[in-house]
C-alpha cells in the first residue's frame, strides 16, 4: 500500500507544540550533540524505569549491539533469542560476531518459552535475550531460573516503555535492557535507542562504545568505539515524549478493552493479558486460525494498514540457511496479524477495523458453507 492511499495507518506519532519548542530551544543553544539534553533524557528515562543508569543511542539496533559488546559477547559465543521478533534482535548478535540461537515462544504471550530456552542452552551460551512482545513482559522469573546457569538475562524492551512485571518496570528485570524510539513505538524521537542497567561498569562501557571509545572525561586510553550518539534535538523531543507516555498507555489500554468488546462474538483471538503484567499494546496482534490472509486482504481493500509482526526470523533469508525448525513459532506466524493501534485512533476507526475483520470472517464462512452444500 502506498502511504498516501492508507486511510488508517499503523503508526501515527504525536508531535505537538512541546516538541517544536524543545527542538527550537536546542537549535538556539548551539549544542547539537553530546550535551545536557541527552544527559537529562537519560536521567528521566532511568527514573521512570527505576534503574540507576540509562545510556542513549542513535537507534535501538545499535543500542542492542552496544549492549552485547559491553558484556564482551563476541566470536564463539551464543545468544538465545526468540524467532518471533524484529530481525535486529538477531542481527545485533551477528554484528558482534556471536551466533543467535533461536528459541520458541509461548503460544499465549508470544514471549520466550523458558522450557524451550533450557533445551537449547549449550556450553557457549552467554546470554538469553527476552523480547517483551508488543509490550507485554516475558516471564522473567521463569527465564531467570533457566538463564542464570548459562549467563546473562537481557531484555529487548524495544516495544515496552513503561511496561510492568510483578509491579516492577521492565528495564531493570535483566542485567540490561534496550529500548527503541523509532516512530512505530509508543513514544518516538524519529530514531533513537536507550540501554538501561543497574551496573555502573556496564553503563561506563556503553558510554565509551557510543563515543569513539573515549573515557568519560576525555582523558586516558581510548578503546575501540563507534559514533552511536543521539542528537540533542532528538533527546529534547524524547523528554517531551516521556511526559506523554502515561496518557498514551492509558488510552491504549482503554482502546484494547473497546476492541475486545467489539470483537467479543467474532472467532478471532485477542492478546492474552497475564494478570501479573501490565502491557503497553505497542502492537495489537490478533490471531485467526483459518482466515488470516482473507482478513489481511479485506483490511487492505478498506485501506487499513495491517501487517504480520513478525515473520519468523529463523526463516529470514539472512538466517534460513541453517535449516532450524521451530514448529510452534511457524504455526503462530501463519495465524497472526497486527492492526493499527496508535494512540490517536478514533472510536469510529476502531469500529471500522472490527467491522472489516468481522465481515471478512463472515464471508469466508459463507463461501465455506456454500462449498459444503454443493
Ligand atoms: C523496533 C525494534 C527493534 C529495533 O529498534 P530500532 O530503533 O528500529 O533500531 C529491536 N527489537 C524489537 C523487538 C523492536 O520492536
Amino acid at each position: 500500500m502506498n502511504n498516501s492511499d492508507v486511510r488508517i495507518r499503523l503508526a501515527s506519532p504525536i508531535m505537538g507544540d512541546a516538541e517544536y519548542r524543545a527542538v527550537q530551544r536546542v537549535l538556539r543553544s548551539g549544542t547539537l550533540t553530546n550535551g545536557e539534553e541527552t544527559q537529562a533524557f537519560e536521567a528521566e528515562f532511568a527514573d521512570l524505569h527505576e534503574v540507576p543508569h540509562a545510556v542513549a543511542f542513535a537507534n535501538g539496533t545499535v543500542a542492542l549491539t552496544a549492549m552485547l559488546a559491553a558484556y564482551g559477547i563476541g566470536p564463539g559465543d551464543e545468544v538465545i533469542v526468540p524467532s518471533l521478533t524484529f530481525v535486529s534482535t538477531a542481527t545485533a548478535v551477528v554484528h558482534v560476531g556471536a551466533v543467535p540461537v533461536f528459541a520458541e515462544v509461548e503460544p499465549e504471550t508470544l514471549t520466550l518459552d523458558a522450557a524451550h530456552v533450557a533445551s537449547v542452552i549449550t556450553g557457549r551460551t552467554r546470554a538469553v535475550m527476552a523480547v517483551h512482545y508488543a509490550g507485554q513482559a516475558a516471564d522473567m522469573d521463569a527465564l531467570r531460573a533457566v538463564a542464570s546457569a548459562a549467563g546473562l538475562l537481557l531484555e529487548d524492551a524495544a516495544q515496552a516503555h513503561g511496561a510492568r512485571y510483578h509491579g516492577r518496570p521492565v528495564g531493570g528485570l535483566g542485567e540490561a535492557a534496550m529500548f527503541s524510539f523509532t516512530p512505530t513505538k509508543n513514544i518516538t524521537t524519529g530514531e533513537g535507542g536507550m540501554v538501561t542497567t543497574r551496573d555502573a561498569a556496564t553503563a561506563a562501557a556503553l558510554r565509551r562504545l557510543r563515543n569513539h571509545g573515549l573515557p568519560p572525561d576525555g582523558r586516558g586510553t581510548r578503546s575501540l568505539g563507534y559514533n552511536w550518539r543521539l542528537t540533542e534535538m532528538q533527546a529534547a523531543i524524547g523528554r517531551e515524549q516521556l511526559h506523554r507516555l502515561d496518557g498514551i498507555l492509558r488510552r491504549k489500554r482503554a482502546n484494547a478493552g473497546r476492541l475486545r468488546t467489539l470483537l467479543a462474538d467474532v472467532p478471532v483471538d485477542l492478546p492474552v493479558e497475564r494478570t501479573d503484567r501490565t502491557a503497553t499494546y505497542m502492537l495489537m496482534t490478533l490471531r485467526s486460525d483459518q482466515h488470516r490472509d482473507a482478513i489481511l486482504a479485506a483490511l487492505a481493500a478498506r485501506r487499513i494498514e495491517a501487517r504480520v509482526y513478525f515473520p519468523p526470523v529463523h526463516r529470514d533469508p539472512v538466517f534460513s540457511a541453517r535449516g532450524v525448525r521451530l514448529p510452534t513459532t511457524e504455526a503462530i506466524c501463519d495465524k497472526i496479524f497486527s492492526v493499527p493501534f496508535h494512540c490517536r485512533l478514533t472510536d469510529a476507526e476502531l469500529v471500522d477495523i472490527a467491522a472489516t475483520i468481522t465481515s471478512a470472517i463472515e464471508q469466508c464462512q459463507t463461501v465455506g458453507a456454500d462449498r459444503r452444500r454443493r
